[in-house]
């Protein structure tokens, strides 16, 4: 494949198309089934975005780690930088599911929320 071609699976529904990016000046995309999956390619090939899933250490609760994810997709290219900030990071039990863990992670203007309820345990 050459450089100006890129493939990759749509996500925007369970279908899964493969889609072929044409990057250019413009770009063009192949293999989408609807709009949805050309816009998806676009994005792909010109901003690309991801949810970060993780886990925080957590005192107090019955399981060491909380899981978390960003509440929205931020940046491919802050990913790490998220991941980053995350380590080391401790909360305190109890969270409830949709807590914020860390505000404008990564400086993304995107928050860290908690996954699920965590009780404190003595
Ligand atoms: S292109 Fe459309 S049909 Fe295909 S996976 Fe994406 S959203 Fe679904």
């Amino acid at each position: 494949m050459s450089d100006d071609v890129k493939e990759v699976l749509c996500v925007r529904c369970p279908k899964g198309c493969r889609l072929k990016l044409l990057l250019g000046e413009e770009v063009a995309v192949k293999g989408h089934e609807c709009r949805l999956g050309e816009e998806y390619g676009k994005k792909e090939a010109t901003d690309p975005e991801r949810v970060v899933p993780s886990t925080v250490k957590i005192m107090d609760a019955r399981w060491p780690r909380l899981p978390v994810r960003s509440e929205r997709a931020v940046p491919l290219v802050k990913v790490e930088e998220v991941i980053e900030e995350l380590r080391g990071l401790e909360v305190e039990a109890p969270v409830k599911k949709g807590d914020v863990i860390v505000e404008n992670v990564a400086e993304t203007s995107v928050d860290m929320i908690a996954e699920r309820d965590m009780e404190r345990e003595a």
